[in-house]
Parts: C-alpha cells; structure tokens; sequence
C-alpha cells in the first residue's frame, strides 16, 4: 500500500495559455485548444503540493492567473517558482485555512491581480487523528472541523463581495469519496467530507441568486503523500483497496481530480450547480 500511495509527479499536459516563451517542444499550445478562463483570478487554498498543486497547474494552463498558498512558506516558493518557470500567470502567499489573518491576507493577494476573483477552489484539508469516533478529543473535533469544513465557508464569505461582482463566478469544494463510503478508524475525517457535502447544496441554493455557483468534487484514493504522516503512518493499512473491487484498475493522480475542476470553473458548466462529482474510477451513487 505503501508503494501506491507514494507521490508521483506526472508531466504536465504539454501546452499552456500563458504569454510568456518557453521552450515550444514542453509547452505548446494545440491549435484546438482554447484557454477557457482566460483573465479569470482563481484562489486554490492546500495548493502547494499534491491534489491543489494539480488544480492550481490545469486553472492556470488554461488561462486563469492563479494564487497560489498553503500554510508554509518554502512549499510556496517552491510551487509558484514551478509554476513560473512553466510559463504560467501565478502569485503566492501564505495560507493556514483556519487562520482569520491568513484568510484575510489570502484574500487582499488574490485582489492585487485585477481587483477581483473568479474562482475559489478549496482543497486544504486535514486528518491529525486515527481512531474511533467518540475517542477524538474536543481538541481534534475542533481542528477538523475548523479545516475542513469551516475554513471554505469563512474565506468564501471574506471573498463574496469581491466575486459577485465579477459575474459567472464559481466556487468547488473538494470532499472524499469517504463521505459517502466512510473507512473505519477515520470517523471525524469522513464527518467532516460528508458535511461538505451538505455545505455545497447549502451555498448552492444561496448563492445561486447571485449568480455563483458551488460545485464540489469527492476524490477517491488519489497517489499524494496525504495520510502518510508520522501521526498517520496506520492509514495506509486502513485503506481497502476499493479500486480493485470497484474501479478502473489503477490509483487515482492528482491531475485526474484537476480538468474536472477547470471544467466546473468554466462557462462550459454554467448550469452545474450544487453537484458532488466523484473522481474514483468508480461511482458509488445510483
Ligand atoms: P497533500 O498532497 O498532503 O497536500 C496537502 C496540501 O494542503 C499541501 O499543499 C499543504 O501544504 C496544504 N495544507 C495542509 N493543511 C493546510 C491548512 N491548514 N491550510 C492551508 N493549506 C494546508 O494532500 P492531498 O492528497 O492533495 O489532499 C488535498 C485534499 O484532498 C484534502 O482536502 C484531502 O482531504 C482531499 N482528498 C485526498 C484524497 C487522497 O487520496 N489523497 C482523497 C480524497 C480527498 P502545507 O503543508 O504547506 O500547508
């Protein structure tokens, strides 16, 4: 389990939408190939490795200037300079999702671009605890939660009077397939996804007026190095292995959660809205 769970970067798709040169053979752009959000801002919070990292590549690659954050600087740096050196439009800050002046600073980044955002994608999400479900301290309730299911709704409601005004705005939140197949030992994380669950269709209805839409997405076991903490370390014996009795034979990578997310984003699924799309190699709704 170990070994399918270890991170693997994969090339980046060969093509790009950014103005700046770069070597032609690595980054071409298709002639078919249209840049679907071009001068949109896009926010994705958790972004600087793993499934946001992915997110924040393809919004980019497809046109988006895209901000960059997570909750330590080298991991920034590292992820915008990346980027850059891609040719794509990105900036980067610090972004601890449970921290108000984090979210804030997150916020007036994002607005330095062109004074307002298209998109937010959030991705950052935590699991400090391995155990049963009553024998979670008040303590980790409270900073799952405050992560996981909080934090989207905090930093949406900072950047709501800087998307509404932008038109065609979207945002996607990104749940797990354990919200609707919860895995043992995990129960404060599985709550925590099924509730975002519930925050998507809440947002959807409420924002729908206004012309923003809220989609989420609920990956299954995706090849990241999430889970594989110190603290951690038993997940990888938690996991079924649900791809073999289920799915399409093989792991999930980050990017398989990424062009479903631009798509969510673009004018292509401008009447999506208050959808849970699972990206697992299988479904487990009717
Ligand atoms: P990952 O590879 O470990 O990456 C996590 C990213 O989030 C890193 O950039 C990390 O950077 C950042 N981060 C962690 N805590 C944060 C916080 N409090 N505030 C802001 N940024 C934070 O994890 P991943 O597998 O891509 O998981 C991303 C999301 O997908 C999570 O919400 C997870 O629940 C969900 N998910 C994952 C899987 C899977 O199998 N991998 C399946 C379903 C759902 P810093 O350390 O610098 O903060």
């Amino acid at each position: 389990m170990a070994a399918i769970l270890r991170s693997v970067p994969r090339v980046s798709r060969g093509y790009q939408c950014a103005s700046v040169p770069l070597s032609a053979r690595m980054f071409r752009k298709r002639a078919d190939e249209k840049c679907t959000l071009a001068d949109k801002v896009a926010v994705v919070t958790g972004s600087t490795k793993g499934i946001g990292f992915a997110i924040a590549r393809r919004l980019a690659q497809d046109g988006a200037h895209v901000v960059i954050s997570s909750r330590k600087q080298q991991n920034v740096d590292r992820a915008v300079a990346t980027l850059k050196e891609e040719g794509l439009s990105v900036t980067g800050t610090v972004c601890h999702v449970g921290k108000a002046e984090d979210r804030q600073h997150l916020v007036t980044t994002a607005l330095e671009h062109s004074g307002g955002v298209d998109f937010l994608v959030c991705v950052a999400g935590v699991n400090p605890f391995v155990g049963s479900t009553l024998g979670a301290s008040e303590q980790i309730w409270d900073k799952i939660l405050d992560v996981n299911v909080k934090s989207p709704a905090l930093l949406l409601s900072q950047l709501l009077p800087h998307m509404e005004k932008r038109g065609g705005s979207s945002v996607v939140l990104v749940s797990s397939l354990v919200a609707y197949i919860p895995l043992p030992k995990l129960g404060v994380y599985n709550t925590s996804k099924t509730a975002l669950l519930g925050l998507c269709k809440s947002l959807a209805v409420e924002l729908a007026p206004k012309g923003i839409r809220v989609n989420c997405i609920t990956p299954g076991i995706i090849r990241t190095d999430f889970g594989l903490g110190e603290k951690e370390k038993t997940m990888r014996d938690l996991l079924p292995d649900l791809n073999k009795i289920y799915g399409l034979q093989r792991l999930g990578e980050p990017e398989d959660c990424a062009g479903i997310v631009s798509f969510l984003c673009s004018s292509d699924a401008s009447y999506i809205n208050g959808e849970n799309i699972t990206t697992a190699g299988f479904s487990p709704r009717l």
